[in-house]
């Protein structure tokens, strides 16, 4: 199949997910995740009719940027982002999905201001806690947004998660949940430089769970593109 038709089956999807639980599709928009894939796939992808992309790589990023890949459609960072890379990512990119930790906040607001912007951001949380899983922990998450008052060149706009890998059916349901509660509770708070418009959440495996427990943008890679060759050396 190709990308045009991977992506019209998964609007579809996203159409019955949202439908089936009483949610307006319009609230839901498609990320095409696309590590590993060329600028080629990613303007077919775009022709295709995703929202944004989203690059996990700051090499990446760079290199599609100078082939005009992005032309037409938003780009997103959602990868781990090293604090001395994010001269090649602040003002590149129109959202920062995972910014992780509060080093990397410093980072990025150090450098927008240096370049006179503001940067829209996404708090990443880790919602099931795992060690090996970068993001915030749920309970640390209400310190960092009342030290926001010191980050005048960023803005957030909402939660970002990637819940553990799930060996039953349904359990990833339960984090869909507690992170967008996380969400609606914060945005009940109504902090400066806050606003919970984005959550996202949910990929190629599991993106109908995560629309039915509220998330507004998934970020799909494999339904799109195929399957990822790690074997083959890239940029
Ligand atoms: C690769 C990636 C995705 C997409 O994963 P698939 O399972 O291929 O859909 C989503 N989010 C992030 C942060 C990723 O790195």
């Amino acid at each position: 199949m190709s990308i045009a038709e991977n992506i019209a089956r998964i609007r579809a999807q996203m159409n019955a997910a949202a439908i089936a639980c009483g949610r307006d599709p319009k609230e839901i928009q498609l990320c095409a995740a696309t590590k590993m894939n060329d600028a080629a796939a990613v303007r077919e992808a775009i022709a295709g009719g995703v929202d944004c992309c989203g690059e996990n790589r700051v090499q990446e990023l760079v290199a599609k940027e100078k082939e005009n890949a992005y032309e037409g459609a938003p780009v997103h960072f959602i990868g781990v982002l090293q604090t001395n890379k994010v001269k090649q990512v602040v003002g590149h990119v129109d959202l920062i999905q995972s910014v992780d930790r509060y080093n990397l906040m410093e980072a990025i607001e150090k450098e927008a201001a240096k370049k006179g912007l503001v940067q829209n951001i996404l708090l990443e949380i880790n919602i099931g806690g795992e060690e090996s899983k970068s993001g915030f922990r749920a309970d640390e998450i209400w310190e960092v947004l009342e030290k926001l008052p010191n980050f005048p060149h960023l803005r957030v706009r909402g939660l970002m998660a990637i819940p553990p890998v799930c060996e039953n059916e349904g359990d990833n349901l339960k984090f869909f949940k507690e992170i967008s509660q996380l969400s609606v509770d914060i945005g009940r708070k109504k902090y400066d430089n806050v606003a919970m418009e984005c959550l996202s959440m949910g990929m190629s495996d599991d993106f109908a769970d995560a629309i039915r427990a509220g998330s507004t943008m998934i970020r799909v890679g494999t339904a799109i593109f195929g399957a990822r060759n790690y074997a083959k050396p890239h940029q």
